[in-house]
């Protein structure tokens, strides 16, 4: 990145409006003097940049720390617009894989009573959990029940015994985002989704045995139910083929809306069209349907995650204490009211890969998490560490609500193979005390932990802004991969 990168503070760099005529706000990259170094390496910024010139943008166009390229928008980024100023809603902003998401699953179990389960815990749940690009699974579903499913949200299989209620109040907006409507989304886009429910999908999806291994705050550590050494399942995994399928049609279907509205765009991939137009809303009403149907796949891996377990320990899934902690989606775009300039709005708060991290008191909390805060599940890597955090106020003050979703890339993917011939990830993952059983062996080498950020560090600077604070570190000990 050539142009200007201001150090507002600690953990932030601007890029000033000023740097381009077009730019409507500043850019804001939360990062820290040692992270912004890469990057700067990056073509992200110049993202950060193009994303500030859409019409309707609001306060600043942000990236969290685990910032790094993506489809038009970086991934990382946040951005929101007002429909009431023509602002647009832009499938590129929400990434091909509509709810994306992550959620964490406790256990009443520790690590001396896993430590000698985790490689057979492993082979099941690889066995039991299908994964790669574009398998189905056994949960199929005909297309008029598909359409219910992202009509009802996880509600519909809890229905049918695969789950229970508390998994509801336990999931970012009860597992239902209102007014989605499964008739804008296409045949072809529901076909995918039919077969696919309660599977992992490719590479970066996972499902990981982790084990509690610090606690920075003992007292929300306690009201999210975690404690020291305690074993906890973590679940990474969106729509599917049915997200991707949604995101696709629609930018087929805003092809030509930036000359009809007259938006003149700096990068193709940055499609949009205003959230208010007959295009938009049909995406907006599609998107949310395909969000549905990602809270509801997770929800079926979490449910054959439990029975892996109480096949395994001999015991219930309730008796093993396999509570959801929560369940946060961080590819999505909503309709949100945040304080900008003083004036309190309904924005379209666009967040591809970044996650909401609502403060205490927030009133779109559940009950429970509304004295201390929304968690916040952030995935690091494979090989050493992800975490739980909990949403802080700073967040509503600067990121309308946001922050980071995980470490980030810090290689592509074919710079990982590359760096991976000749190697077997999955023997040094072993010598580290990890179990890892991936769909490919080359999905292994591009995820190896060395392909992203510390995630440490990008922790480190989302505490420090104050948009969330460090609960607890979770170190892994059994993987399996996409
Ligand atoms: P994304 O949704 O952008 O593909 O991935 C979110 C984040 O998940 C990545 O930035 C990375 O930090 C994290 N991640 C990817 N693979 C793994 C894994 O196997 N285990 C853990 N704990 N985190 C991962
Ligand atoms: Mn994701
Ligand atoms: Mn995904």
């Amino acid at each position: 990145f050539a142009g200007p990168l201001e150090r507002v503070d600690s953990c932030c760099y601007r890029i000033p409006k000023s740097y381009r005529a077009d730019m409507r706000v500043d850019g804001l990259i939360f990062a820290n003097d040692a992270l912004i170094e890469s990057v700067k390496k990056d073509q992200a910024p110049d993202q950060v940049a193009n994303v500030a010139t859409l019409p309707g943008i609001q306060g600043a166009s942000l990236a969290m720390p685990d910032i790094h390229w993506g489809y038009g928008f970086c991934i990382g980024g946040v951005c929101a617009t007002d429909p009431a100023e023509g602002g647009v809603i832009s499938p590129g902003g929400v990434g091909y894989d509509i709810n994306c998401g992550v959620r964490l699953v406790k256990t009443n179990l520790f690590w001396d009573d896993v430590k000698h389960h985790v490689r057979s815990l492993v082979k099941g749940l690889f066995h039991t959990i299908p994964a790669g690009a574009g398998r189905g699974g056994r949960y199929k579903f005909d297309a008029v029940e598909t359409r219910r499913l992202m009509a009802q949200g996880p509600r519909f299989v809890i229905d049918r015994d695969l789950g229970v209620p508390r998994d509801l109040t336990h999931t970012e907006a009860d597992g239902l985002i209102p007014d989605g409507d499964p008739d804008q989304v296409s045949d072809h886009a529901v076909k995918r989704g039919a077969e696919q429910c309660g599977t992992l999908g490719s590479g970066n999806h996972f499902l990981e045995v982790q084990v509690v291994d610090s606690v920075f705050d003992a007292d929300v550590a306690k009201a999210f139910g975690l404690e020291l050494n305690q074993v906890c399942v973590m679940i990474h995994s969106g729509s599917r083929g049915l997200g991707y399928q949604v995101c696709d049609d629609a930018l087929a279907a805003f092809r030509n809306c930036p000359a009809k509205y007259g938006i003149t765009l700096p990068d193709r991939q940055l499609a949009c069209a205003p959230a208010e137009s007959p295009e938009g809303k049909k995406y907006i009403a599609a998107m949310r349907a395909a969000a549905n149907y990602g809270f509801t796949n997770r929800q079926l891996l979490m449910q054959q995650a439990r029975e892996v377990f109480a096949a395994e320990f001999g015991r219930k899934w309730e008796d093993l204490g396999m509570e959801l902690l929560y369940d946060v989606a961080h590819n999505i775009a909503k309709l949100e009211e945040h304080v900008v300039d003083g004036k309190r709005k309904r924005v379209w708060v666009h967040r591809k890969g970044a996650t909401r991290a609502f403060p205490a008191g927030h009133p779109e909390l559940p009950d429970v998490y509304r004295a201390v805060g929304q968690p916040v599940i952030i995935p690091g890597d494979m090989g050493r560490a992800s975490w739980v955090l909990v949403g802080a106020a700073g967040s509503m003050e600067r990121t309308f609500g946001s922050t980071c979703h995980g470490a980030g890339r810090a290689m592509s993917r074919t710079a990982a193979k590359l760096q991976a011939a000749g190697r077997r990830i999955d023997k040094e993952l072993e010598s580290k005390g990890v179990i890892a059983m991936a769909s490919s062996r080359m999905g292994l080498a591009e995820e190896q932990p060395a392909a992203y950020k510390n995630v440490d560090h990008v922790v480190d600077v989302v505490h420090e802004a104050n948009l969330s604070r460090k609960v607890a570190r979770m170190r892994p000990v059994g993987v399996i991969k996409g």
